[in-house]
């Protein structure tokens, strides 16, 4: 379905909890979530009857995102059936990676093609800072076990901070030399509560050419990242600039919360529920979340935060 802006509207990005196993400083708060009440949350047939309803409208693109999607109980089986969903022509999932040593098999068995596995440091301490209890090793072992898995593809999304993980660009950049992935470096996004990091801690994207000068243009791919690539690398570099470089003319998303909010821009406050309703339901709010998506998210920067009343846990990333 086309948009009020000319915006054809072809990839939904659902998520499927706010729960997580790690708590990155960026994304949600040192005490988790003040877990909400089970009926407040969509089920898992009402996840199902939307990803039908999106497709109904011309979505073919999904992402299972999260908190952790992985850990979901029943989360192989939620994506079997979304990938047999008709429409549904790519299945993607966004992850920390951690439990990937006992999922990636039985998630590319399920049929996803694709996923993105988070990773901001190569330090085993700077990871358990920022991720305030995680360990790089399983997040390594991660990676390892979803290239052994055999996806179509495989991105790396790094999160540039100042003064966190700036002097590491050039050595988790070789990561696309050591291996087939791409990575992507992404500004830091002034939410609701991002915890720790205020201005000082934004870095715009340019930082990254100006730090890897060997760096080549390739070319563009239609999706949100400037491409570029290593000498003699494997996979591409890709720099994501959502704050110093708005990419809203090209947006073709939009999200689902895991308590069943839909979001016409992952920067506005704007929701329309989809809980409760039957399939005809769901397409009709669908149809009325695309026609008000605005045309850009606003000022964003970390004088102008977010509007969206949100931590990333809750809306997907
Ligand atoms: N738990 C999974 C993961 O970490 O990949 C999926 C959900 S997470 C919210 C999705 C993506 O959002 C991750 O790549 C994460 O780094 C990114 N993210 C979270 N908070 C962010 C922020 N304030 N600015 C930029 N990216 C953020
Ligand atoms: Fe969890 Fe992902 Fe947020 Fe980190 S970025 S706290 S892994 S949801």
């Amino acid at each position: 379905m086309v948009d009020n802006y000319g915006r054809s509207i072809t990839y939904l990005r659902l998520s499927v909890t706010e729960l997580c196993n790690l708590r990155c400083r960026y994304c949600m708060p040192e005490d988790g979530v003040c877990k909400k009440r089970h009926e407040e949350m969509l089920t898992q047939e009402e996840m199902l009857t939307a990803i039908r309803a999106a497709a109904s409208l011309g979505v073919t693109k999904l992402r299972i995102t999260g908190g952790e999607p992985l850990v979901k109980p029943n989360i192989v089986e939620l994506c079997r059936e979304a990938a047999a969903t008709p429409g549904i022509e790519e299945l993607c999932l966004t992850t920390n990676g951690t439990l990937l040593p006992r999922l990636a098999g039985p998630l590319k068995a399920a049929g996803v093609h694709r996923l993105n596995i988070s990773l901001d440091t190569l330090n085993a301490d700077k990871y358990r800072f920022i991720t305030r209890r995680g360990e790089l090793e399983q997040a390594i072992a991660g990676i390892e076990a979803a290239l052994d898995a055999g996806f179509d593809k495989i991105k790396l999304n790094t999160v540039l901070i100042g003064g966190f993980n700036d002097d590491e660009i050039p050595a988790l950049a070789d990561l696309t030399r050591r291996w087939p992935v791409d990575l992507r470096f992404i500004e830091l996004m002034p939410m609701y509560d991002s915890g720790d990091f205020g201005p000082e801690a934004f870095l715009p994207y340019t930082v990254v050419t100006e730090r890897l000068p060997e760096l080549q243009s390739v070319a563009q791919d239609g999706g949100v990242a400037k491409l570029f690539r290593l000498p003699d690398a494997q996979g591409r570099i890709g720099l994501i600039s959502p704050v110093s470089a708005h990419f809203c003319a090209a947006c073709n998303r939009i999200r689902l919360t895991a308590d069943g909010r839909l979001k016409p821009c992952l920067h506005s406050a704007d929701e329309i529920s989809l809980k409760g309703l039957d399939e005809d339901g769901m397409r009709e709010k669908i149809r009325e979340a695309i026609l008000s998506k605005p045309q850009w998210h606003g000022e964003l920067n970390y004088y102008e935060r977010s509007r969206a009343h949100r931590n990333m846990n809750q809306i997907g990333g």
